[in-house]
């Protein structure tokens, strides 16, 4: 093996995981990140390791490093922190891509763009195949989150046609795991953050909406699998099939907490996805890879994890 990785926003959620990953499995990792919403609790486990390094960098400016292998991860995901700032959100998804885009054309390296499941909007195709081209509002309060990313995969194969660049892109739907934020706004750490603290569970809009949820530890297989992977640059869809409305989430989350919490409705945000199921049978064919994690399952780590820091153990 022996590669040097570079991880941008690699103190974030998913990013931390990866970085424990591909530390795990012997090779070096460059992790940079800005903090936005990333923690330096995230990867502190890691600082003692001699394989890790720590950048404090904003991907909206160039970089010079040496690495073999690029995973492109910076971005806020939540919608309360996206939109907090949406021209920087976009100057993230664009300047940041194109930023690694060029680094990974002027020294070789294989990039992994991280693009999401938003690049389809509000579907009209269900499940959701990659041939499907979306169905985005350009101008709404996820424009900024949704369009970004999608110039983010149109530089991506630009890149691949123009330079040859080695080029990865996944498509990752709704994951969920420890490491999430506390007031991090996306549906599993909200809900189970007010179920253990008893306060109310809040749904937005009728709750019927759905959504299908990847645990963290089948994600990360996925994305190595793809960087692993030869003879295929994607998009691919990363996610768990099973799909599930966001009551039926809300119940479980009271039911496992064993939570005095009643349900309060909230107006449902604009442009809200009525739903989402990742198609995978690309994922199947040309990686091997698909979820093994119920959702039951980990939903227990996700509550012990926010347990034990609620109780400040
Ligand atoms: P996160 O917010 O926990 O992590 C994002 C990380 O990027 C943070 O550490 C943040 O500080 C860093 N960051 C943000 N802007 C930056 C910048 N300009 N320069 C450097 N670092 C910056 O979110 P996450 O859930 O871990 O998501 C990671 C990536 O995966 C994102 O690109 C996101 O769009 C994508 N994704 C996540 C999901 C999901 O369900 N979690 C779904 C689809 C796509
Ligand atoms: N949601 C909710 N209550 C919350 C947070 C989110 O009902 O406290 C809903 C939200 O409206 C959406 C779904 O849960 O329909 C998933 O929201 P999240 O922000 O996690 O991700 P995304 O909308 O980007 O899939």
């Amino acid at each position: 093996m022996g590669h040097v990785n570079l991880v941008t926003g690699g103190a974030g959620f998913i990013g931390s995981h990866l970085c424990e990953a591909l530390l795990a499995r012997g090779e070096e990792v460059l992790c940079l990140d800005n903090f936005f919403t990333g923690r330096k609790a995230n990867i502190e486990q890691l600082l003692g390791n001699p394989r890790f390094e720590l950048i404090r960098h904003d991907v909206i400016n160039p970089v010079v490093l040496e690495a073999d292998r690029i995973f492109n991860f910076a971005c806020p995901a939540s919608p309360v922190h996206y939109q907090h700032n949406p021209v920087k959100t976009i100057q993230t998804n664009v300047m940041g891509a194109m930023n690694m885009l060029n680094l990974a054309r002027d020294t070789g390296a294989r990039v992994l763009q991280a693009s999401t499941s938003e690049v389809y909007g509000d579907p009209a195709v269900h499940p959701q195949v990659e041939s499907y081209w979306g169905n985005v509002n350009p101008i709404g309060p996820r424009s900024c989150y949704d369009e970004g990313k999608r110039v983010a995969e149109a530089l991506f194969f630009d890149y691949y046609q123009q330079n040859r660049v080695d080029i990865r892109v996944i498509r990752i739907f709704n994951t969920y795991g420890p490491r999430m934020l506390v007031n991090d706004g996306r549906v599993v750490s909200n809900f189970a953050v007010q179920a253990l603290r008893n306060e109310p569970i809040t749904i937005y809009g009728d709750g019927s909406q759905t959504r299908s949820f990847c645990y963290v530890d089948d994600l990360v297989r996925g994305i190595m699998a793809m960087m692993d992977c030869e003879g295929f640059n994607g998009p691919v869809n990363l996610g768990n099939p099973g799909e599930f409305t966001i009551l039926e989430l809300a119940e479980m989350v009271i039911h496992m907490t064993a939570s005095k919490s009643e349900l309060v409705r909230n107006p449902l945000p604009t442009d809200d996805p009525t739903r989402r199921q990742p198609d995978i049978t690309l994922a199947r064919e040309k990686l091997g890879w698909e979820p093994t994690v119920p959702l039951a399952k980990g939903l227990r780590k996700t509550i012990d994890y926010f347990d034990a820091l609620l109780s400040g153990q």
